[in-house]
């Protein structure tokens, strides 16, 4: 294989260590290649000493909480995603869900699914709901109403536990705004993979949520984010990878991981015209904070 096609595929090099070291504030370690150890490691290495782990379904949630209870460096976050909780619903022909294909459940079968996820948010290594959410962009019209019923549960789940709510929207800024402001958003909120612009991320300032910003703050085409990234209050930011998802510039396409968490505070930093130890110290601390650890 010519090497160039080997580099496309390969994981991209360590960055250059934080000097003060943040946390991974959203990531899928049971999707990436390697052992947990080996990525606690890797991204230990280059300062980025703690990672959130993030639920997905229902098998996916009891890992992560597994894996938070067994690794002082790991916090678990529990959820159905709202693309699954249509599947649990409408079924699953294609077999979309991480859980493989499955026959419609109907509402019965999403009830069982968040009983075990409420459960699973009372662990004290547990410390957020989600991701739970809106996404219009895999999910259509026929799922809207499950999808939108799970993401009320999740959200009353997260305050009666008293746990962060990890907001995954996908195409959805009003509705996710309308609903979280119909229930009563939890006094500790996270907007995972930031996908807004600079409006919105005033009406999420205005509202105390927090702003988690991914890899692709890095991309060419997302100038809306940097514009959100420039006039969000310092207090709430946070960065993730989403990995294996987003891979920042210049790896995209390539595996993503929790190591890569440097290249994206650096281009946060540039974007706010910060020292990148001043915006790391607030970074941590944010997601101390917000997730409660
Ligand atoms: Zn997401
Ligand atoms: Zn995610």
């Amino acid at each position: 294989m010519p090497s160039n096609t080997a580099d496309k595929h390969a994981a991209p090099p360590l960055p250059e260590p934080l000097r003060v070291p943040v946390a991974d504030s959203h990531t899928h370690l049971d999707m990436q290649s390697g052992t947990v150890e080996e990525g606690l490691a890797k991204a230990a290495s280059v300062g980025v000493t703690t990672v959130v782990q993030v639920g997905c379904d229902v098998r996916g949630s009891q890992w992560a909480a597994e894996t938070a209870a067994r690794y002082d460096a790991v916090h678990a976050t529990v959820a159905l995603h709202p693309n699954e909780a249509p599947r649990i619903v409408h079924g699953d022909p294609d077999g979309w869900s991480r859980q493989g294909a499955r026959e419609p459940g109907g509402a019965r079968a999403l009830d069982e699914a968040l009983a075990e996820i409420d459960r699973l948010a009372a662990l004290p290594q547990v410390k957020g709901v989600g991701e739970t959410g809106l996404d219009y962009f895999r999910t259509g019209p026929e799922g809207k109403e499950a999808q939108e019923a799970s993401f009320r549960a999740h959200i009353e789940i997260a305050k009666r536990h008293g746990k962060a709510l990890v907001i995954h929207d996908r195409d959805a800024h009003e509705d996710v705004l309308r609903v979280l402001k119909e229930e009563g958003a939890p006094e500790r909120t996270v907007f995972h993979c930031y996908s807004g612009d600079a409006e919105m991320a005033r009406v999420c300032a205005r509202a105390g949520y927090h702003m988690s910003f991914a890899g692709n703050v890095t991309f060419k085409n997302a100038q809306n984010l940097r514009d959100a990234v420039a006039v969000a209050p310092l207090e709430l930011l946070l960065v993730e990878t989403d990995a294996p998802f987003l891979t920042p510039a210049p790896y995209r396409g390539r595996p993503n991981a929790p190591y890569l968490i440097p290249i994206t505070v650096r281009a946060m930093a540039a974007v706010r015209g910060i020292d990148e130890d001043a915006l790391a110290t607030a970074l941590a601390a944010n997601t101390a904070h917000a997730f409660g650890y």
